[in-house]
């Protein structure tokens, strides 16, 4: 809720909305310490447009351009509790870094993060906004995640920001062993899929209904 007279997005203003952000997630459900203070540690307002920086700490998707959209936190917070519960992130591969956002969360929690985008100019303002905010181990490639990041693989952790039909194959072909790939499945109706490489092989976890923007292929 903004206060007349004050500029949310900025200085103490910033810190206080913040705050409150990070408390309605706890409502929420979200009980990860790390991860609500991965989130408190990531300035929101620098990944908006600057005509909605004064929304950025509301619990709430906002419109990046190019028909897409920075993901609400709470859905934020709950992939990466569902990726983190009981062990590390590890080596972190995103799919769809957008504006680079969740990213930079996924950053204050681990060391290797890799994220490809398939929209040129929103991978360009992904590197600038993690540039802006100091935040330089990210490594950010221009390409269609379905294929995964074979160079890099495998990983312990996957994170997939757009909806998929079906569990893309090549994600499962770079989990690592124990790894888990998170997603939301579905083409009209969506719901996030946790599938985690155990020992006796893929086991899937059906959690919270979402909605988000399709997975597409190839890149532009
Ligand atoms: N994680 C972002 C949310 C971006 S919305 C954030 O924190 O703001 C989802 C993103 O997935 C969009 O930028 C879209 O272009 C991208 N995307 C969709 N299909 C993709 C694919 N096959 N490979 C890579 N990125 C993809």
């Amino acid at each position: 809720m903004n206060t007349p007279g004050t500029h949310p997005g900025f200085g103490m203003t910033s810190q206080r909305t913040r705050t409150r952000m990070i408390e309605r997630l706890r409502e929420q459900g979200i009980v990860d310490e790390e991860v609500l203070a991965a989130i408190a540690a990531v300035p929101r307002h620098v990944f908006v447009e600057e005509a909605l920086a004064s929304r950025a700490y509301e619990d709430t998707a906002l419109p990046l351009g190019y028909s897409q959209t920075i993901s609400q936190p709470y859905v934020v917070a709950r992939m990466i509790e569902v990726l983190r519960a009981g062990r590390e992130l590890g080596r972190t591969l995103e799919i769809g870094a957008g504006c680079g956002y969740q990213a930079a969360v996924l950053a204050q929690l681990t060391q290797e993060v890799y994220a490809v985008e398939r929209i040129a100019p929103l991978l360009d303002r992904a590197r600038l906004n993690l540039r802006a905010i100091k935040e330089l181990k990210v490594r950010l490639k221009h390409a269609d995640g379905q294929l995964g990041l074979p160079e890099a693989a495998p990983f312990d952790s996957i994170i997939v920001a757009a909806a998929a039909a079906r569990v893309p194959r090549a994600l499962l072909q770079q989990l690592a062993p124990h790894g888990r790939l998170i997603l939301p499945l579905g083409a009209t109706t969506q719901q996030l899929a946790l599938i985690e490489l155990r020992p006796e092989g893929f086991v899937e976890t059906r959690l919270d209904a979402v909605r988000f923007v399709p997975l597409l292929s190839g890149v532009e």
